[in-house]
């Protein structure tokens, strides 16, 4: 009765859940906790209801609300340096709004998340290998909102009106790539920090409510690798995307109408596309629908065969949440 039913997580893609605190508000008017991480070590999170044990989910890697940034870095940081031996690696932060993805990701200045400490870890291995390898980095930070790709490196790229329109094309077998993206040559930690500023700044340019926007489209960083092996003279070119997705919670289409419905139907559309890519891919199946959406379109590259994928699911600890959240980790099972 206790395990309900377990659901097991396993195949190519890792699975992380990350779990925020109960905000200050929330401590405030009593909220209950419907989250239970008492073997969260073994990778296990159990969900309650009224007190009561409900289901079991188990993931390759759970954080508690008491987890820091460090703590999640030092799981996410194999898959990241992974770019460097020529892998291409996607990492996501998947969840209804407010959960927290915005905070794996990027984090606060002064407890930066993911996409800086990804970054620091590239630099920092590199100059391990100085004189054994040379790299070349750089980076491009761009959204997708309401299928239109926008460059977050070029101002003026929010305004429909002065945009120039970003296109995916496949260059060779392969091989998918935006002509016009901005790839920003990164060759330090001051350049990367400056490249993310500029990115993060530039997307809530021209939005009436930032973040209500950023919690409409996916803010993507791409970090594109050239490696040499200065023994061999072999080559590596490797992509490694770091995705802050939509907000996953479903909205009853009796509320939303006009643009905003349009923008919903989208992020329905890209989420589930990205989901079916997954499972197609889990389950080896011979059609992986990747054109489904401009999410998994771009990815299509670094989605399966030898690269590498990591999927935070963010949740809320707050039973007032609960039914967002068991949509969120019923997702994450369906992609293992
Ligand atoms: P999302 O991007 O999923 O909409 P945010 O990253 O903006 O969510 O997080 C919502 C709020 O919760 C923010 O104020 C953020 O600082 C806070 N928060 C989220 N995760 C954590 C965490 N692990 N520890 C402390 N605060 C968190
Ligand atoms: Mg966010």
């Amino acid at each position: 009765e206790l395990y309900n039913k377990v659901l097991e997580l396993k195949g190519n893609i890792r699975v992380f859940c990350r779990c925020r605190p109960l905000n200050s508000e929330e401590i405030a008017i009593g909220a209950s906790m419907a989250i239970d991480f008492e073997s969260a070590k073994d990778g296990e999170l159990m969900v309650t209801a009224n007190g009561a044990s409900k289901k079991v989910y188990k993931f390759d890697s759970v954080f508690s609300p008491q987890a820091d940034q460090a703590d999640v870095f030092e799981d996410t940081s194999p898959f990241a340096t992974s770019v460097l031996d020529g892998y291409n690696v996607c990492i996501f932060a998947y969840g209804q709004t407010g959960t927290g993805k915005t905070f794996t990701m990027e984090g606060p200045k002064e407890d930066r998340g993911v996409n800086y400490r990804t970054l620091e870890e590239l630099f920092r291995t590199m100059r391990d290998r100085q004189g054994l390898y040379r790299y070349e980095v750089s980076v491009s930070v761009l959204e997708v909102y309401n299928e239109q790709i926008r460059d977050l490196l070029v101002p003026g790229s929010q305004s429909a009106i002065t945009s120039k329109r970003l296109e995916i094309r496949q260059v060779a077998d392969g091989v998918h790539h935006v002509p016009g993206l901005v790839e920003a040559h990164v060759s330090n930690m001051n350049e990367v920090w400056e490249v993310l500023q500029t990115g993060s700044n530039l997307r809530a340019v021209g939005a009436t409510n930032a973040n209500e926007h950023s919690s409409r489209s996916h803010c993507i960083h791409c970090v594109m690798v050239k490696g040499e092996n200065l023994m061999n003279g072999e080559c590596t070119r490797s992509k490694l995307w770091l995705v802050d997705l939509a907000g996953s919670e479903r909205v009853a289409k009796t509320d939303v109408q006009g643009e905003r419905l349009k923008e919903t139907q989208n992020i329905n559309r890209s989420l589930s596309a990205l989901g079916d890519v997954i499972s197609a891919l889990a389950t080896k199946s011979p059609h992986i629908p990747f054109r489904n959406s401009k999410l998994t379109h771009l990815l299509q590259d670094s989605l399966g065969g030898d690269s590498k994928t990591l999927m935070f699911v963010q949740i809320s600890p707050n039973e007032n949440d609960l039914s967002e959240t068991l949509c969120s980790l019923n997702f994450a099972s369906r992609v293992r």
